[in-house]
């Protein structure tokens, strides 16, 4: 509570975190209170009979049923009426900021305690999460990335539970539980080996494959130039993002976020007579009606994705001269998705496979299709404007690799193909989490660089345990702060695809 207990304080608002946590104490003692009677009640009675357990269970499920069916309708489109204030606003309403709105409403759960996310693309046409593919898995090298996409995997088997909205349709994710196959030269062999034993300590499960083996296991296989391989055995796979989106911002909007379109464009700022640092106050958006409106806050947070870098900008980072010289070092890079149908490829023996060169393919359905990639490299980065496709850049640089690693996509035949923006971090490509030293109101939660769905669930219960607890209580991220963007301490992590 050390975070939320002080940023309440700043607002004014300090009856809210007593009546919050007043809540909570007296939420203790009914409950005791009522467990007590129970107790006395059933000794009184012997057992409960089968009537009042049926009684109590339908009163349950009828206070869990969602009777607010504006809760939708707002989302479909129904103008909301922008709120002059709020505790905690996000700017960004993609995986990442709904995840988080979720989280913290779920950890505050109180009406008073108002999360409103800000996104300026209802429709999502361009963020990152619908464009993305959706991959899950363990095999990176930073202990950080490992952790979070655990936790990825836990939460996408177990979205229900976590996201299942009572009276609603069971959310299914579309989870394909497939390894990753990671193949290394002889170059790479020894990371390899090292990154799969860090793996499995933490709690992956991965195993390193001879060329001999992998050839046994996949025939399709070109294994010449491969030194060794390491295949997923469990918790990795695909899932549907738009799916993860949905089901995260509905049950965001159920327990009481509010989602409004507009787009940031500012900030206003607060001077604080303790420490002389400006606080940043108000958020200015601009709704797609050209209406400007100011919304205060306690904290702002920063989920706006690719283009995360600019939103920091609005706040004079990177601008100032003082401890805000350092700018956010996010920024869209265009990376290109395609498809490609080759019948007599691989069935569905086919893990996510991931060249040594960075090249990567995977079964779409089981009728012979396939989507690939590759990252470009910095020399041959494409201009960001739009989000067309360059076809040269998968017959010069994607397919020669294709066919050289499974001989039968020589006579691939490719029929679609789409672009996204990864929210690339250009210092060293991992996400930037938690507060910036100067603004103690403003929180990062961006710059995954290509790995940002998967950790979405962790990234947001982190966000919510700095918030509400004022420290990490699950997976400790401060290695990922900003300031070590500040100090040019790398956390680099060497498997980006
Ligand atoms: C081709 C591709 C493949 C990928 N594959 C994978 C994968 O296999 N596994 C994986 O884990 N990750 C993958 N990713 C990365 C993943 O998609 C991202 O890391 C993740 O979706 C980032 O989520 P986000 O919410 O930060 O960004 P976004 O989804 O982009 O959401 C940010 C939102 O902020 C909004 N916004 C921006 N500026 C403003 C503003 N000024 N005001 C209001 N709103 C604003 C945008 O409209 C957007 O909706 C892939 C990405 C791409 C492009």
């Amino acid at each position: 509570m050390k975070m939320l207990n002080f940023f309440l304080k700043i607002r004014g608002q300090n009856n809210l975190l007593q009546k919050y946590e007043f809540l909570q104490i007296q939420r203790t003692f009914t409950e005791k209170g009522i467990t007590k009677k129970l107790i006395e009640k059933e000794k009184d009675s012997g057992t409960m009979t089968l009537k009042k357990l049926k009684d109590n269970l339908v009163s349950m499920k009828d206070s869990l049923a969602v009777k607010d069916d504006n809760i939708l309708v707002k989302w479909m489109g129904k103008p909301p009426i922008i709120p002059l204030q709020c505790d905690v606003i996000i700017i960004g309403g993609g995986v990442i900021g709904s995840s988080i709105a979720y989280w913290l409403k779920k950890r505050v759960y109180s009406q008073d305690f108002r999360v409103l996310v800000i996104e300026r693309d209802p429709m999502y046409t361009t963020a990152s999460t619908v464009l993305s593919v959706g991959g899950l898995r363990q095999q990176f090298s930073l202990k950080e990335n490992i952790e979070m996409s655990l936790f990825g995997a836990e939460f996408i088997r177990n979205i229900n539970d976590y996201l299942g909205i009572y009276g609603q349709p069971a959310i299914d994710p579309i989870f394909h539980p497939y390894g990753y196959l990671m193949l290394a030269s002889e170059k790479g062999a020894e990371r390899l080996t090292e990154n799969s034993k860090l793996q499995n300590f933490l709690g992956a499960k991965n195993i390193l494959l001879s060329p001999a083996k992998l050839k046994n296991i996949f025939p399709w296989l070109n294994t010449e130039d491969i030194e060794l391989g390491c295949l997923g055995l469990e918790k990795e796979g695909w899932f549907d993002p738009w799916t993860l989106l949905c089901a995260f911002k509905k049950k965001a909007m159920v327990l009481g976020a509010q989602y409004i379109s507009g787009e940031a464009c500012g900030f206003t700022y607060k001077p604080n007579d303790e420490d002389l640092i400006d606080r940043l106050d108000q958020l200015v958006i601009k709704t797609k009606e050209g209406e400007i409106n100011t919304i205060q806050f306690s904290i702002a947070i920063v989920a706006a994705g690719a283009f995360s870098g600019e939103v920091a900008k609005m706040a004079k980072i990177g601008i100032e001269n003082d401890m805000r010289q350092v700018c956010l070092p996010v920024e869209p890079r265009k990376r290109y998705v395609y498809c490609f149908h080759s019948p007599d490829g691989p069935g569905l023996n086919c893990p996510l496979t991931i060249d040594y060169s960075g090249t990567y393919f995977r079964r779409e359905g089981l009728a012979g299709t396939f989507i690939c990639g590759r990252s470009p490299d910095e020399s041959e980065e494409p201009p960001v404007q739009d989000l067309n496709v360059d076809y040269d850049y998968f017959d010069e640089k994607v397919w020669p690799l294709l066919a050289n690693r499974v001989p039968v996509f020589e006579k691939l035949k490719l029929k679609s193909s789409w672009a996204g923006y990864y929210e690339f971090n250009t210092f060293d490509q991992n996400g930037i989490i938690g507060p910036h030293p100067y603004y103690k109101n403003l929180i990062f939660a961006t710059g995954f660089s290509g790995h940002g769905i998967q950790q979405a669930p962790a990234v947001g219960r982190a966000i919510a345990e700095i918030i509400v607890d004022g420290q990490y209580m699950t997976i400790d991220l401060s290695n990922l702060h900003f300031e070590r963007i500040i100090n040019r301490t790398h956390m680099s992590e060497i498997n980006i695809v």
